[in-house]
């Protein structure tokens, strides 16, 4: 089946009013407001006793993991507590956690590791599914919804926007979901008639990128995968998925061919081409968890590819630039439509001056300019075992650096512009170098913008003043207006002519705006944690009415109207 995008419109308002999980709160039950501990509807020990014997006993009750360090909590452990601040933020621990989410607000500060601070449960689920088969999953599905409890799925907990943490839930973490098969001569999809020509990989929705990069190296293979070791398939192909293969071969969620997942009526499903079309577009680009939970993901790998590799620096150490660092931006970012046509894809960095960063090699200062990670493929790749010659992507960025040396006042603004070539044998060879190292463990909320061609290129003034605000606030960073400024944008060329043209874009629900985008820019605002600087952070967690009623008694002032939901 084909779908066009006028489609959606008709697809979204049935999977919101058709989906019987999502309506079994307001339709099917008389009660609005889905179980909490304490009212009539919330299973009793002994149904929750029942469903871990369903489970062979892999439902867990995670203590919230910061609490090894509050004296009093049933897990506190003196010895254990300086390890986990010390791992708190590394991407590296939060994964392998049931509970743990990578961004503290989302957990809304209830159990940070730090003494002296309130630590409590509230923040988190109450209990947890391990699920290592999708018939886990379903039993999970099926409790929720026969007991009206909110449902949750966990993978890593990477997500930023704090989609994979809900308090009072009951989560199924599929972290464990790791199904591995290799199709080395085709595949073809259930109730298909044909074979789809090349290689594909069967993996588990809980598989993680360092993972499946390590194992399909091993037979001189990989995916279009993300740019983190332990982001997991889940969140990243519902989320549609960018990457540095994309310019070359689409976005991760076009490489998709088939989906096992569980659906919000607790069924067990294949999507394909051929059955359940519908799933099949709404959960490629849809967002983690919103349609179904996908167990298993059918994806096509491509040979892995050799690389020529450039570091490319344009910065300066002087705080007073913004006149010149901002235009050199939107220079350089302007260029970028014409490089990645020549094939180049990478990771860049925006810093207004004075950015607290020492990148200039060398030197010890902070700065302000432009710094780039990128790369071209051999494609398809040689057989020969040499490494490509780095040369071919430094010519790429000749004439756009003695542009900029000719149309800037470099020398007086001091910046240093430097380019480091390399070359790697492989995917995984440059992977292992430069995978991200965001670090966990901190409040944040994102925001990001897709560019196009014409965004970048018509009118470098306005892209400049753009780049400015974000980074400075409207105020240019002079503190009177209360926006908080974005500091650093990152600028990822992700997209290009593999994303713009791929043949499967109307078979997912990626983003339509990606089909002419070049550049991912995103800022991350860092809203400061309670426990430093007492300011709230984000709120999203409302207070248990019970609670909220019990306050209101005891404070002598008249109750509010019961509200329509527990949460929002
Ligand atoms: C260091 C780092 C690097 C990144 N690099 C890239 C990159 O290069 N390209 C890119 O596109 N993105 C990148 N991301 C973003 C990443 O793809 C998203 O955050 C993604 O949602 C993570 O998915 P997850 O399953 O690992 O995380 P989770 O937080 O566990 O899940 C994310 C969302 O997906 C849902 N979900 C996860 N698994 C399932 C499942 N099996 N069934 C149903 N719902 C599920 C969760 O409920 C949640 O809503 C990066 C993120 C980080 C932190």
């Amino acid at each position: 089946m084909i779908f066009s995008r006028g489609w959606l419109p008709g697809l979204a308002a049935c999977l919101l009013s058709c989906s019987p999980l999502l309506t079994s709160a307001s339709s099917s039950h008389k009660q609005h407001c889905k179980a909490v501990p304490g009212t009539p509807d919330w299973p009793s020990p002994a149904s929750w006793a029942r469903l871990n014997e369903s489970l062979a006993g892999r439902l867990l009750q995670p203590p919230p993991p910061g609490a090894v360090c509050h004296p009093g909590q049933p897990t506190y452990d003196a010895a254990e507590c300086p390890n986990l601040i010390s791992n708190w933020s590394s991407l590296d621990y939060h994964h392998t956690n049931p509970i743990s989410t990578y961004w503290n607000n989302w957990n809304n500060d209830t159990c940070l590791p730090y003494q002296g601070y309130p630590c409590s449960g509230q923040g988190y689920p109450l209990f947890v599914i391990n699920a290592t088969t999708a018939r886990h999953v379903q039993l999970g599905v099926q409790f929720a919804k026969k007991h009206n409890i909110r449902l949750v799925v966990k993978n890593t907990g990477h997500d930023f926007i704090g989609r994979s943490n809900a308090p009072n839930s009951l989560s199924i973490w599929v972290h464990n979901l790791k199904d591995w098969k290799y199709h080395g001569s085709g595949f073809r999809p259930k109730k298909c008639k044909s074979t789809l020509p090349g290689t594909y990989l069967t993996a588990g929705s809980g598989s993680q990128m360092w993972d499946i990069y390590t194992r399909l190296d091993e037979i001189n293979q990989t995916i279009v995968g993300g740019g983190g070791k332990t982001v997991a398939l889940g969140g990243y192909l519902t989320g549609g998925g960018h990457s540095l293969l994309s310019p070359h071969y689409g976005m991760a969620a076009d490489q998709v061919v088939e989906i096992e997942a569980v659906t919000p009526s607790g069924e067990i499903i294949t999507a394909n081409s051929c059955q359940n079309q519908d799933l099949f577009w709404a959960i490629l680009g849809g967002g983690g968890s919103t349609f179904a939970i996908p167990t298993t993901f059918t994806l096509k790998t491509h040979p892995t590819p050799r690389l020529s590799h450039l570091s490319v620096f344009v910065l300066t150490p002087l705080a007073n630039t913004s006149s010149v660092v901002f235009p050199l931006q939107a220079y350089i970012t302007s260029q970028f439509p014409s490089l990645s046509a020549s094939g180049l894809s990478g990771y860049a960095f925006l810093f207004p001056p004075s950015t607290p960063i020492n990148l200039i090699p060398g030197t010890n200062a902070s700065v302000g300019g432009f710094f780039m990670s990128c790369v071209i493929f051999q494609s398809p790749p040689s057989n020969t075992t040499s490494l490509p010659f780095p040369n071919d992507i430094l010519s790429l960025w000749t004439p756009i650096l003695s542009n900029l040396s000719s149309t800037f006042d470099l020398t007086t603004n001091n910046f240093t512009i430097l380019t480091l070539p390399t070359s790697y044998p492989s995917f995984l060879a440059y992977f292992t170098d430069h995978h991200d190292t965001t670090p966990a463990g901190n409040n944040i909320i994102p925001y990001g913008r897709l560019l196009d061609g014409p965004a970048l290129t018509q009118n470098l003034t306005k892209l400049s003043e753009t780049y400015q605000k974000v980074s400075l606030g409207p105020d240019g960073g002079t503190g009177e207006n209360e926006t908080q400024p974005g500091g650093v944008i990152a600028a990822h060329l992700v997209s290009g002519p593999g994303v713009h043209n791929h043949p499967n874009q109307f078979k997912t629900s990626v983003l339509p705006a990606w089909r002419k985008t070049y550049l991912h820019i995103g800022i991350q605002l860092r809203p400061a944690q309670t426990h430093q600087t007492h300011r709230r952070p984000h709120r999203r967690l409302v207070v248990h009415p019970l609670r909220r009623q019990r306050a209101l008694e005891a404070s002598g002032r008249p109750s509010l109207p019961r509200r329509k939901c527990t949460y929002v």
